[in-house]
């Protein structure tokens, strides 16, 4: 999901034009023709904080079944205040990946991790 962009001056969100220059956006409202920046530091979609955590996330593939294999991983980033919870979990687990939120059971998370 896109994150929402509105001008901070008239509050347009769809007449807006970007254009991207070093480290940043720089934005142009077509309603009102105010100018700014918008930083492309990455941001929590839910609170806008700019805390993240980077995370490893597993990438999980069902191979047969219900069975789950994990396939790879990828650096996500958490909000440290919204994902706290999915924090602490893989900090417990560490060097573990975070294991997708999106499963079965909790019991085939089991199965894959003693196998
Ligand atoms: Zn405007
Ligand atoms: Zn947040």
């Amino acid at each position: 999901m896109l994150q929402e962009i509105a001008c901070s001056s008239c509050g347009e969100t769809e007449e807006l034009s970007g254009e991207r220059i070093a480290g940043a956006i720089s934005m142009r409202c077509n309603a009102c023709g105010e100018r700014w920046e918008r930083d492309l530091t990455p941001a929590c979609r839910s609170c806008g904080s700019k805390d993240l955590v980077a995370v490893p996330h597993a990438m999980v593939e069902k191979s047969r079944g219900t069975q789950l294999s994990v396939v790879g991983t990828r650096m996500i980033n958490l909000c440290s205040t919204c994902e706290a919870d999915s924090i602490e979990q893989w900090q417990r687990n560490r060097p573990n990946p975070l294991m997708p939120r999106v499963l079965p059971t909790v019991g085939d998370i089991d199965d894959v991790l003693s196998e």
